[in-house]
């Protein structure tokens, strides 16, 4: 069994990406920001869409999904069932625990509220990939617009604790922005130093940081660090339940 992962940047910082599996043909878009793109993309490396993954409804997630219905009229479409009817046209429905398939290949769908109330992330456990749309970025994690941050930090904590190994496909690059931020957390973390110097390497070549690992993220992402005594100090919240000093790490981004 062999899958192949192409990822694309469009629109003005979203990734698009494709997954294909080599042994059935089946091709899934993850997520629908640009039609034209995802459809060139899909034609460059001559594969058919079989299947749309759409992580949750904001627009630059899901408007390209009537362009792709057109260019693949057998396209299935899988999305998260608390926003399937806000999405619309959707033929698979998913909630916590559910498999989205992509010819052999199998996701785990995990639910991830917060960025939105019904997001959904799709774990390949056993390709050790995950796409985790809005909910985690390199170096950050999605703003938090329909739950309490709180539940955002929950949802955080269960892609923490997926393997370490695990490839981290995120919906924007964001990372050059998030590492500026989290040196105001963390300046004296010598990983996250090091990361930032090799994020602003890698984007002034114009290459993608993306994917990343959970175990990079555990070491330098200050949202997934509300627990380190060391961050705590740094927000002047030593002793904090994490999901406050989460809150507070998540309102000083939001205004950095
Ligand atoms: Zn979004
Ligand atoms: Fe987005």
């Amino acid at each position: 069994m062999t899958t192949h992962v192409r990822q694309f940047l469009c629109l003005k910082d979203n990734y698009g990406v494709l997954v294909h599996d080599s042994d059935t043909g089946a091709t899934a878009a993850i997520d629908a920001p640009d039609g034209e793109a995802v459809i060139a993309a899909a034609a460059a490396e001559g594969w058919t869409l079989t299947d749309a993954l759409i992580t949750h409804h904001h627009a630059d997630h899901v408007q390209g999904l009537p362009a792709l219905r057109a260019r693949y009229p057998k396209l299935k479409v899988a999305a998260p069932a608390k926003e399937a009817a806000r999405i619309g046209g959707v033929d698979r429905p998913l909630s916590e625990g559910d498999y989205a398939r992509v010819g052999r290949l199998a996701a785990k769908v995990v639910e991830t509220p917060g960025h939105t109330a019904g997001h959904i992330v799709y774990w390949f456990e056993e390709e050790e990939i995950a796409f985790v749309g809005d909910t985690l970025f390199a170096l950050g994690c999605g703003r938090v617009f329909e739950a309490p941050p709180a539940v955002m930090w929950e949802s955080l904590l269960k892609l923490a604790a997926l393997p370490g190994s695990t490839q981290i496909y995120c919906g924007h690059e964001y990372t050059e922005a998030n590492a500026r931020f989290a040196l105001t957390i963390e300046a004296d973390n010598s990983v996250l130093k090091a990361r930032a110097g090799e994020v602003a390497t890698l984007r002034a070549a114009g290459r993608p940081t993306l994917p990343t690992t959970i175990a990079a993220e555990l070491a330098t992402n200050p949202f997934l660090r509300a627990e380190e005594p060391s961050v705590q100090a740094a927000i002047g919240m030593t002793g904090a339940d994490p999901a406050a000093a989460f809150a507070e790490i998540r309102a000083r981004k939001d205004r950095f």
